[in-house]
């Protein structure tokens, strides 16, 4: 896999090693390290490994545990050291390979819950991409995109701007006032990146009719705090995350509305709602929920009742939302609402089988030259191959979840994360299949009917 136009730095690689990998073992990590029986039951679990055995979640791991043993097991100090298995740095090719795993794990989740030692694959395999993220050994093309975040520059690019401006004149449009904007004490303030601002525009207008339309105290934000913050947690930087996850506390701090309602339910969810205030160690006086958790409370209080449809709709569990959220339900209440025809997937709930892009990471290819390009970065011939080096996970993973959605005939495929749409949505066109998808508001807010009291 093609990663830096430069050539990789062994002293920093060293470094990082001993910085980031060795500085980070805490007790969960070293059980995670130690306790592995080699069953290989995650391999079936992991989007991956439909590309390639190659990729199972114990083999990408692996590079972890050579590390680990070299410096923490006696077999590692004394035996391994001569035989393999123990190493206390890595060569270039072996960097190169770690490299390639990094990106073949979308820090998904699945695998932890199918190990019967609940060992978290994702999180040592993270390890190693911060590993990769400090030695430079990140692709440009997302270096780039994630550095515009954190400098803030993404601000005075004109099409950002131009897109944001527009969705607010959208929402004005669609609730005939002024959109109510950075307003304190809001009971729900309405959070959004630019990325979903341009993956789906009406989707946020019509989450904006909601509020209104449920007459509730609500606020938008004036402009955006990231192209998708905080990307540097997707890329392996932890500092530039922090960064930009300063701003965006201080942002919902000095807003204080009773609860940060998100529409993404992929990384943003569990970063803000969780890492962020761990990173920072604060306790936050406001809550952050996702638009579902949301509207199931509302509806489940009976403000509004739901005009179900005549057709066979499903449920697609965003890993971030789902297994590394912990939202479940909440989403269930309201399918349940929206037609008696809705089915469960095959794999549903913590079992949930991931697109491939579960982290966020990579987007479908196409969509992340393109936005590259509209931000003036230069796509190289390097970030060409990484880029399409992504294809096949997607192509062989969205198989078995385009076989998932025929075998019940859903017709309406409905979740609550930008990327799960636009990943099923191309293996949804790829394989011919006669499903959509689609964000639940989608189709929720045309069927909402607002009980007056
Ligand atoms: S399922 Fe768990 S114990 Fe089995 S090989 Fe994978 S990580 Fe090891
Ligand atoms: S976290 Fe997901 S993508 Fe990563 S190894 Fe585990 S199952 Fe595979």
């Amino acid at each position: 896999m093609a990663i830096a136009e430069t050539k990789v730095d062994m002293e920093a690689l060293n470094k990082a090693i001993d910085e980031v990998f060795y500085g980070q073992l805490d007790s969960t990590m070293l059980y995670y390290f130690q306790s592995c029986v080699n069953c290989k039951a995650c391999e079936a679990a992991c989007p991956f490994t439909p590309t390639s055995l190659h990729y199972s979640p114990v083999n990408k791991a692996e590079v972890s545990r050579e590390l680990y043993r070299y410096r923490f097991s006696v077999w590692g100090k004394t035996i391994g050291r001569f035989i393999g298995g123990s190493k206390k740095y890595l060569s270039l090719e072996e960097a190169e390979t770690m490299v390639d795993y990094v990106w073949h794990c979308t820090n998904c989740g699945a695998c932890m819950f199918v190990c019967p030692m609940a060992i978290d694959s994702g999180a040592m395999i993270d390890l190693l991409k911060q590993v990769a993220f400090k030695a430079g050994m990140v692709p440009k093309i997302y270096r780039d995109i994630a550095d515009l975040e954190i400098s803030g520059k993404y601000w005075e690019i004109d099409f950002f701007k131009n897109s944001w401006n527009s969705l607010i004149s959208k929402i004005k449009d669609a609730i005939g006032k002024e959109v109510p904007l950075d307003k304190k004490g809001s009971e729900v303030l309405f959070y959004t990146s630019i990325y979903e601002a341009l993956a789906y525009p009406d989707v946020l207008v019509k989450v904006a009719k909601i509020l209104d339309m449920l007459n509730k105290d609500w606020t938008f934000m004036s402009k955006p705090l990231g192209i998708r913050p905080p990307i540097g947690l997707v890329i392996g930087d932890k500092e530039g995350a922090a960064e930009v996850m300063q701003r965006v506390y201080s942002y919902f701090t000095d807003i204080s509305p009773k609860y940060v309602m998100l529409t993404a339910g992929g990384f943003e969810y569990p970063s803000l709602r969780y890492t962020m205030h761990e990173t920072f160690k604060v306790k936050p006086k406001y809550e952050v929920v996702h638009v579902t958790e949301l509207l199931a409370k509302w509806y489940e209080n009976k403000e509004f009742e739901i005009e179900p449809l005549d057709e066979t709709i499903t449920w697609h569990d965003p890993c971030q939302l789902g297994r590394r959220g912990g939202v479940f339900e909440a989403p269930r209440v309201l399918m349940k609402a929206l037609s008696k025809k809705f089915k469960e997937l095959p794999s549903h709930g913590v079992n949930s089988f991931c697109c491939s892009r579960g982290g966020g990471g990579c987007g479908v290819p196409s969509m992340v030259e393109n936005m590259a390009k509209t931000l003036g970065i230069p796509v190289s011939d390097d970030d060409k191959k990484f880029l399409d080096s992504t294809l096949e996970p997607l192509i062989k993973a969205g198989k078995i979840k385009v076989n998932e959605i025929n075998k019940i005939k859903a017709k309406e495929v409905l979740t609550g994360c930008p990327v799960c749409i636009e990943s099923i949505g191309f293996s949804i066109d790829y394989y011919h299949a006669s499903s959509k998808v689609n964000h639940i508001v989608d189709i929720l807010a045309d069927r909402i009917k607002v009980n007056k009291k």
